[in-house]
């Protein structure tokens, strides 16, 4: 049996389902061309991606493996490849928004298909209620997944693939059509400008861990704390696969033995199984609200403001300042920018969407779009639409001393940490090199609940 493995969202050697086949095996990935040609050379991910692939073609190596690597459409280079000998079957684990799922029915028409289940904790359809529908609502998702959870989902896949000694894994295989050129290994190779990455962005998932075994006794208190490193940071790691969801969960069950409290993060993760479940099943909501018909309006010029981080709300600005600059973005900040930007500014949450989607490190479809419909108040769980964060009040709570604030915006250092928190203080006395806030947040929110009620149903 010859199979191709299709390196997509498990970028690792370790506890892979892909690698856990006998026979002869052409490892592979694919710099798809059709998602680079949207994205500016100085994307970040790139970095981060480039150098993953790299540290997986030389995992590989050790295990008597090689990786192949290839710039252009998914569908050309599958055409190429079955032009250099007979392959039985593509083995890839399950990617499930809307993109990938049109890509891999693509190439099924050229070869049989095997897709495994390693991204997520549960299958897309493991999780249902009893008529075989899927949850809405993530409490009740979570009490059935805590209830289905068991050993299985903590197997540890060895690898026993062979190389498929005739294929050439030099350079960079870039296919146009059915031509193959040859290009160097270099990030510059794909057309991208090499980015400089944060320390913890070029820490290893196990790194990472070893930290976090340190904080998770402290995780449900601390985690909403924007100043405090108080979370797992395994985001991206997550989204690329570079640790394994079952490895995590196995580190997670020997914190248990140690009479550490798991439950919250692995809430968490859950979370993240809830939102591919309902990517998958309803994959419209990539663009289309649940629930309302409320669209937002399309105000350009609070965009501008928003994504230029000259809102006037400090919280706000320095959130989306971490973003710009780190591609990354603390949760809670996420949400109260999510919120301030569909309920105060009232910006259709599909532009707040793509705006996360083009910045952050983390970037998952499924995520980020339910958590902006969860923001948005438009989205599956009932999350009522007159719920509005006050961004003022979120920074008394959880940035008291201004320490976040005064991290990303610098031109507020001086600025005593009262007036951060403090809408009617910003609006009195004019900050230098800061604007005033362009809402009011009382108005902006009667505003909001106005047009909400407008668009329910009964009107
Ligand atoms: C508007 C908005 C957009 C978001 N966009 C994304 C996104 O594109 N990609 C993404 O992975 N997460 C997204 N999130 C969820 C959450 O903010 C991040 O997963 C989290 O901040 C990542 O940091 P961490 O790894 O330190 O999290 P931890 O607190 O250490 O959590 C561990 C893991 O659990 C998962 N997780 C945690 N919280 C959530 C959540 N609320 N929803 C889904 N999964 C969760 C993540 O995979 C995370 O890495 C978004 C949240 C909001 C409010």
């Amino acid at each position: 049996m010859r199979r191709i493995l299709w390196f997509r969202r498990d970028l690792r050697v370790d506890d892979n389902p892909l690698l856990s086949f006998e026979g002869e095996v052409l490892p592979l990935f694919i710099f798809d061309t059709t998602i680079l040609e949207k994205l500016p050379p100085s994307d970040r991910r790139l970095t981060f991606i480039f150098h993953t692939v790299m540290k997986l073609k030389e995992d590989l190596h050790i295990i008597g493996l090689d990786l192949a690597i290839f710039y252009g459409k998914p569908t050309d280079i599958f055409d190429w490849i079955l032009t250099t000998g007979s392959y039985h079957e593509v083995c890839a684990s399950g990617d499930y928004d809307s993109y990938a799922l049109e890509r891999d029915r693509d190439i099924s028409l050229k070869l049989p298909f095997n897709l495994l289940h390693d991204t997520y904790i549960f299958k897309p359809d493991e999780v249902l209620k009893k008529d075989g529908t899927p949850y809405l609502v993530f409490t009740p998702f979570y009490n059935c997944a805590k209830k289905l959870f068991q050993r299985e989902h903590l197997t540890h896949y060895p690898h026993t693939a062979q190389k498929l000694v005739a294929f050439d894994y030099e350079g960079l295989h870039c296919i146009g059509g059915d031509t193959l050129t040859k290009r160097p290994l270099l990030l510059e190779s794909i057309r991208f400008e090499p980015q400089s990455l944060t320390l913890q962005q070029q820490m290893s998932p196990q790194e990472k861990l070893a930290l976090f075994a340190t904080k998770i006794e402290t995780y449900t208190n601390a985690r909403d704390f924007m100043a405090l490193d108080a979370t797992s940071a395994l985001g991206i790691d997550l989204r690329f696969g570079t640790i394994s969801i079952r490895a995590l969960l196995r580190w997670l069950s020997e914190q248990k033995k140690n009479k550490v409290d798991t439950e919250p993060f692995f809430r968490q993760l859950v979370f993240r199984d809830f939102y591919a479940m309902l990517l998958y099943h309803f994959p419209h909501l990539a663009l289309e609200n649940f629930r309302y018909s409320f669209k937002g309006l399309e105000d350009k010029e609070k965009f501008e403001a928003f994504t230029t981080t000259r809102t006037g709300v400090p919280i706000v600005d320095a959130g989306i300042r971490q973003l710009l600059e780190t591609g990354e973005m603390h949760n809670r900040v996420r949400m109260i920018c999510a919120s301030f930007f569909t309920k105060n500014l009232l910006l259709p949450w599909q532009w707040g969407e793509r705006f996360f989607a083009q910045h952050l490190m983390d970037y998952d479809a499924a995520s980020n779009i339910l958590s902006w419909q969860w923001s948005a108040g438009t989205g599956v769980d009932p999350q009522p639409y007159f719920r509005i964060f006050n961004p003022y009040t979120q920074t008394k709570r959880f940035d008291k001393e201004g320490t976040y604030i005064k991290k990303y915006l610098p031109q507020l250092a001086q600025t005593p940490a009262k007036f951060l928190a403090d809408e009617a203080l910003l609006r009195q006395y004019n900050l230098a090199q800061y604007p005033s806030p362009i809402v009011e947040h009382s108005a902006s929110s009667k505003r909001a609940l106005e047009y909400f009620r407008l668009s329910m149903p009964e009107n």
